[in-house]
């Protein structure tokens, strides 16, 4: 099993479990199940809300062929009408916006554990699902919820399949996607993400500090060069994976 260092850092400033604050209606106790599609993929079958049907499809199809990871049945899941374990608080899975992915091998612990491939978990979340295996507390290994809008599918999906028509790859390292992964520009333009790699270049000692304000432009692309240049990276100005690396650390 992949030790947690291997794995994608836990991203910054995203909302998680407010589904019906991005436009998605109700979840438990008022759970919309019809509007749940059955997905049938990887040799498993799951319930999920039928707009992102598709997505979870060529998700788990790639998971499979890209990652060589097995996805079992009898231990994954999609749609549940019920509130998060110990709380009163709907889970993202009664919104059908959550998958569980073989749930013996990633179980919920106190200790993480996973045997998922890190470049899987990179994919799953460049194509806006929000992995369990960065909760603080009680990490939930086997966990994706989609934290994408109706809106942003289309663009999600759009990247699933650019994964799933890419070359098998080793079931080791973060994965060709480990930069921003909301919105994958290089660099990026606007959004969340790059508020995040502004208030990480703040903290890494940019000078004059930057405005966070999620704008992608002349002073955040200088702060950027003048980190690569201390952190002996290429000084290219592009958002990659070894910079992003180093700007989380
Ligand atoms: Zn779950």
């Amino acid at each position: 099993m992949p030790p947690r260092s291997d794995y994608l850092p836990r991203p910054a400033g995203i909302a998680v479990n407010n589904a019906q604050a991005r436009g998605w209606g109700t979840g438990w106790p008022k759970c919309q199940k019809g509007r749940m599609a059955v997905v049938v993929r990887a040799g498993v079958k799951v319930f999920v809300r039928k707009e992102i049907a598709p997505l979870v499809a060529t998700l788990l199809e790639a998971t499979e062929k890209r990652y060589g990871y097995d996805v079992k049945s009898g231990q994954t899941w999609g749609y549940a009408c019920r509130a998060i374990r110990g709380s009163q608080k709907p889970s993202n899975h009664s919104w059908g916006l959550a998958i569980d992915i073989n749930s013996r091998t990633n179980p919920m612990s106190a200790t993480f554990k996973s045997d998922m491939p890190p470049g899987m978990v990179a994919m799953w979340w460049n194509c806006g699902f929000y992995w369990g295996g960065w909760y603080r507390t009680r990490p939930d290994a086997m966990h994706f919820e989609y934290v994408g809008r109706p809106g942003d599918v289309s663009r999600h999906l759009a990247a699933a399949r650019k994964h799933l028509s890419g070359p098998a790859t080793k079931a080791t390292g973060r994965g060709e996607f480990s930069g921003p992964p909301l919105r994958l520009t290089r660099p990026p333009t606007r959004g969340d993400r790059v508020t995040w790699v502004q208030e990480r270049l703040n903290v890494k000692g940019a000078a004059p500090k930057l405005a966070t304000d999620g704008v992608w432009g002349p002073k955040t692309d200088a702060a950027l060069r003048a980190f690569q240049k201390r952190a002996h990276l290429v000084v290219d100005g592009i958002y990659g994976p070894r910079t992003h690396a180093a700007l989380a650390a």
